[in-house]
C-alpha cells in the first residue's frame, strides 16, 4: 500500500489513522457509480442522497478518499473561475464572465456555510483572499479586472492601495491588491476526509482501493464499471477523476494534468510573525501568468506554491515532486519577507491539476444519452468549484434544473488537446511563454 501521508502536509497531519475502505470486489449493481474520490466525487455522492435518498450510489476511489488534488492543495476557497475575469470575457462574452463570478461566490458561500452546519473540522478561516500586484505591469492587470468587477457592480471586493498593504504586511513587495473578504483558507485534507465520512453517513457506498480499470456501455440504460477485483453495472456514470483522466482514453483529449508544487516553513514565532505583519492572514496570490499562492496555516507556517508548473509527456502521472520549483519557492518566501532569513522548510509536495485547452472548467457528456458526466478543467481553483459542481451533477442526475446547472461550462463544445506529441509540444511552449511574461513583465 502506498504511503499516502508522504503526498502532503495535510495528508501526513490527519488525527485519525488512514485506514481505508474495503475495495469492490465481486460483482455489484447501483444507481450511479461515481470514480474518484476527491471533493467533486463526494459532493456529488453525498448531493444524490440529499436529493433523492432512495438513489443507490458508490464511490469507486483507487486509492483514498483526497488522494489527488483535494488532499494537497493550497487550501484556498476563493472566486476565481479560469484564469482571470478579462480572460474569461475575453473567451466567453460579459454575461457570462459575470455568471461565473456569480457561481464562484455561491460555490464560496456554499462550502463556508456546509462546514459550518456540518462542524467539518478543516480549519477553516474566513481570513480573505488578496491578488497582490508586485510589478506595473501586474498593477495594470488587477487594475483591468477590478474594472471589470465594478462594472459589474460586485461588493465585496476592496481596493487596496500601497498604505493599506502596509498597514498588514511589513513588506515593499505589494504595490496594490484587491482584497475579497469572503472567501477563506482551510485544510483541504481533512476536508475530503470529512467528507468521505458525510458521504458515507448519507449512504453512499465507498470502495477504496479501488483503481476503474475500463468502463463500457451495456445498453442505451447501463454501464459496466470494472477495478481489478470486481465489477459493477449503473445507471449513471461519473467521472470525477479530474486530472488523472487521462488515464481513460474516452476522456484524455479533453483535459491535460499540470503538476503544481508547494514548499512548507516551520512553524513561525511570534516575533517571526510580528516581523512580517500579515495581520489578516489572508490566502495571497500575486498576479503573474504562473502565480504564486501563499497563506499561513493554524499553526503559523507558510505554505507557498507556484512560480512555474511541471508537464508530463502522455498519461506520465509522476510529477509530484520538482527540486527547481522547491527551491524558487523557498527563495521567494526570503524575497517577500526577508525578516524570516533562516527560517527552516519542512515539507514539500506536488500534485496535478486538471487543464483543458482553454484554461476553463468544463461539465460534459460522454455519449449521446446524458449518463456519463465528466468534470474537468478547474486549473487551481477547484476547492469550492468542485465542490459545488459535485452539486450541479447532482442535480443534473436527479433532473432538478437550478441556476448551477443552467451556467455555460455544462455541456459545453470543448476544444480538444490535439495527440500527445504536439500536446507535449503546445503545453510546454505555452508554459515558455508565460515564464519569458513573468520574466521581463510580471516579475
Ligand atoms: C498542489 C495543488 C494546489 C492547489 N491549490 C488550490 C487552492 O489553493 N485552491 C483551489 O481552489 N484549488 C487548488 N488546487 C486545485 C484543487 O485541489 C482541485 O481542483 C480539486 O481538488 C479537484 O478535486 P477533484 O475531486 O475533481 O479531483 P481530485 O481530488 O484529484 O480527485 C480525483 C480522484 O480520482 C482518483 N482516481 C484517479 N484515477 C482513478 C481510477 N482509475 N479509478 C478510481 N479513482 C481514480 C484519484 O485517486 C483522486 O482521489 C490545487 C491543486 C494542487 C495539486
Amino acid at each position: 500500500m502506498e504511503d499516502y501521508r508522504s503526498k502532503s502536509f495535510w495528508l501526513e497531519s490527519l488525527p485519525q489513522t488512514i485506514t481505508p475502505n474495503p475495495g469492490l470486489s465481486g460483482s455489484k449493481k447501483t444507481n450511479v457509480v461515481v470514480i474518484g474520490g476527491g471533493y467533486t466525487g463526494l459532493s456529488t455522492g453525498y448531493h444524490l442522497k440529499q436529493l433523492q435518498p432512495g438513489l443507490e450510489v458508490s464511490v469507486l476511489e483507487s486509492d483514498i478518499c483526497g488522494y489527488g488534488a483535494s488532499g494537497r492543495n493550497g487550501g484556498f476557497s476563493m472566486t476565481l473561475f479560469g484564469l482571470t475575469k478579462g480572460i474569461t470575457k475575453f473567451r466567453f462574452n460579459d454575461k457570462k464572465a459575470h455568471s461565473a463570478q456569480a457561481y464562484m461566490e455561491d460555490a464560496v458561500d456554499y462550502l463556508h456555510d456546509f462546514i459550518e452546519l456540518n462542524q467539518i473540522d478543516c480549519d477553516y478561516e474566513k481570513s480573505g483572499y488578496l491578488l497582490v500586484g508586485t510589478s506595473p505591469a501586474q498593477v495594470k492587470r488587477i487594475e483591468h479586472d477590478f474594472k471589470i468587477m465594478e462594472d459589474w457592480g460586485l461588493k465585496g471586493v476592496e481596493h487596496w492601495d500601497r498604505n493599506r498593504l502596509k498597514d498588514e504586511f511589513n513588506t515593499s513587495f505589494y504595490k496594490i491588491g484587491w482584497f475579497e473578504k469572503r472567501c477563506g483558507i482551510l485544510n483541504p485534507a481533512r476536508l475530503a476526509r470529512e467528507m468521505k465520512r458525510l458521504a458515507q453517513e448519507k449512504g453512499v457506498v465507498i470502495y477504496e482501493n479501488s483503481p476503474v480499470t475500463d468502463f463500457k456501455k451495456l445498453s442505451s440504460s447501463k454501464f459496466l464499471v470494472k477495478t481489478g477485483k470486481g465489477e459493477i453495472t449503473a445507471d449513471y456514470l461519473v467521472f470525477a477523476t479530474n486530472a488523472y483522466s487521462i488515464l481513460f482514453p474516452q476522456l484524455k483529449s479533453i483535459q491535460r494534468p499540470v503538476f503544481t508544487h508547494i514548499v512548507m516553513t516551520e512553524p513561525l514565532s511570534d516575533y517571526q510573525l510580528d516581523a512580517i505583519g500579515w495581520k489578516n492572514r489572508a490566502g495571497i496570490e500575486d498576479a503573474r501568468d504562473l502565480i504564486h499562492y501563499y497563506r499561513l496555516t493554524k499553526d503559523n507556517r507558510i505554505v507557498m506554491g507556484g512560480g512555474d508548473v511541471s508537464l508530463g509527456y502522455g498519461s506520465q502521472l509522476n510529477r509530484d515532486l520538482n527540486e527547481k520549483t522547491f527551491s524558487h519557492l523557498q527563495n521567494h518566501v526570503l524575497e517577500i519577507f526577508p525578516q524570516l532569513k533562516g527560517i527552516r522548510f519542512t515539507h514539500k509536495w506536488g500534485g496535478p491539476v486538471s487543464v483543458t485547452l482553454d484554461m476553463t472548467p468544463v461539465i460534459g457528456y460522454l455519449g449521446e444519452n446524458k449518463k456519463a458526466i465528466f468534470s474537468m478543467g478547474c486549473l487551481g481553483h477547484g476547492v469550492s468549484m468542485t465542490f459545488t459542481n459535485g452539486r450541479a451533477i447532482a442535480e443534473m442526475i436527479c433532473k432538478k434544473e437550478t441556476q448551477r446547472t443552467q451556467m455555460f461550462f455544462m455541456g459545453r463544445k470543448i476544444i480538444p488537446w490535439p495527440p500527445d506529441l504536439i500536446s507535449y509540444g503546445a503545453a510546454h511552449a505555452i508554459r515558455g511563454f508565460m515564464k519569458m511574461e513573468d520574466a521581463i513583465l510580471y516579475k
